[in-house]
């Protein structure tokens, strides 16, 4: 599993930081965002280290698949009966701020979203 040292997001993958997880399996985490924009908003990551989809290949390709397979079924889950959103920003003009891979889902009654969305 690739991991890096000062990311944050591997952080909470290893347990070393505290998150309210979604979900979790042997390659992907899901977690409520810290500052939610929604009344529903978690992220999925995969666990090993990628710092966004501009830089997965490959490798990544599985991964990424399963991700978004997995993403209905955990927003349905998490209540987003009526829809939702999914988010990757990528990159400084993508508004990046965490760089590890990850997945916005969003939904709840959109009266009750914040704006700017992610
Ligand atoms: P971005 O990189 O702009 O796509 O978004 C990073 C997201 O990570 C933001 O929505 C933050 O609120 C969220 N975030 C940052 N730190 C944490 C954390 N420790 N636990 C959960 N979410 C976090
Ligand atoms: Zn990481």
């Amino acid at each position: 599993m690739n991991s890096q040292d000062n990311c944050i997001f591997c952080k909470i993958v290893a347990g070393q930081i505290p998150s309210r997880k979604v979900y979790e399996d042997d390659e992907m985490m899901a977690f409520h965002d810290i500052h939610p924009k929604a009344p529903v908003h978690f992220l999925l990551i995969p666990k090993s280290h990628v710092d966004s989809l501009a830089d997965c290949g490959p490798g990544e390709q599985a991964v990424l698949a399963k991700m978004m397979l997995k993403v209905p079924e955990l927003a349905r889950v998490a209540g987003c009966g009526n829809g939702f959103r999914t988010v990757i920003n990528t990159g400084p003009d993508g508004g990046q701020e965490v760089y590890h891979l990850h997945l916005h889902v969003l939904g709840g009654p959109r009266n009750q979203w914040k704006v700017p969305l992610p």
